[in-house]
């Protein structure tokens, strides 16, 4: 079934170091094979609900205090974040963090460190990262910290990709990148959808950009999600023009 939730996170409070109230009931589904937006303006609360599906907030102090997550199915709030990325589920952190002082194809191999594989898979996984970002492969030997922002943002991607991944929860891949290279990173994620059928949880500021590449999208104020809709309803709709398509 195409339309089987993949991700149901059902009104999920996180509040930080015990009172400051961050998620104020947050409900959002991404269905299997779908691109989702998670929009709204800096400080909404999108990496929050990005961290808090993959069971990373407790380093930061924060607390999942009300709602559910379910992933396929099971409920998942209580696992570890390394049984989420045993499941498939795979996080890509906004600022990218590559390690600066391994080379691009170090930092992608990092990335298989949970497949219990052998190396014959591990080669055909890094050749398939190469086929999605040929830019990395050109520079599979160079020192990450000297390559580009947006070398930086495809090896971040493309180790996640080595993960095997079911749905990429994507934070803001479009920070600090010039447009062009930000389309080239969005027709890639578009790619890995249709392609080897990954799903996305995608927050990003650009409004714009996402949703062209969204199946749906959810904008979230102050911790709420104060609308959602196709990307297409999204795009016409007059506030989210007025509110978020001028700004970029
Ligand atoms: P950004 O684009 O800046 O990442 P965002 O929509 O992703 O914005 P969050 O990073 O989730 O928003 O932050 C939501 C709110 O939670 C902000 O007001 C932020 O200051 C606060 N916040 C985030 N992390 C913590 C923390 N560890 N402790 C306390 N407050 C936090």
């Amino acid at each position: 079934d195409p339309e089987r939730l993949l991700l149901n996170v059902n009104g999920i409070e996180v509040i930080y170091n015990h009172v400051i109230l961050v998620l104020r009931g947050v409900s959002l589904v991404v269905p299997a094979g779908k691109i989702v937006a998670l929009l709204g303006a800096n400080g909404a609360g999108k990496t929050t609900t990005l961290r808090a599906v993959s069971n990373l907030l407790k380093s930061e102090r924060g607390d999942v205090t009300k709602g559910t997550i379910h992933y396929q199915d099971e409920r998942v709030d209580s696992m570890t974040p390394a049984d989420l990325v045993k499941r498939g589920v795979i996080q890509v952190m906004e600022g990218r963090h590559c390690f600066g002082h391994l080379t691009i194809e170090e930092n992608l191999l990092t990335g298989a460190y949970t497949r219990k594989v052998s190396k014959g898979d591990i080669a055909a996984a890094l050749d398939r990262v190469y086929q999605y970002f040929p830019r990395l492969k050109q520079r599979r030997s160079s020192q990450a910290g000297y390559t580009s922002g947006g070398e930086q943002q495809m090896a971040a991607i493309g180790r996640a990709l080595m993960a095997d991944p079911k749905m990429i929860l994507l934070d803001e891949p479009s920070m600090g990148l010039a447009p062009q290279i930000v389309e080239e990173i969005f027709e890639i994620v578009r790619d890995l959808n249709t392609r080897e059928r990954v799903s996305f949880l995608l927050a990003e500021q650009n409004t714009n950009i996402a949703l062209r590449y969204a199946d749906y999208g959810y904008i979230l104020e102050s911790g709420r999600v104060m609308m959602d809709g196709t990307a297409q309803e999204l795009a016409s709709n007059d506030d989210v023009k007025e509110f978020y398509l001028g700004i970029e």
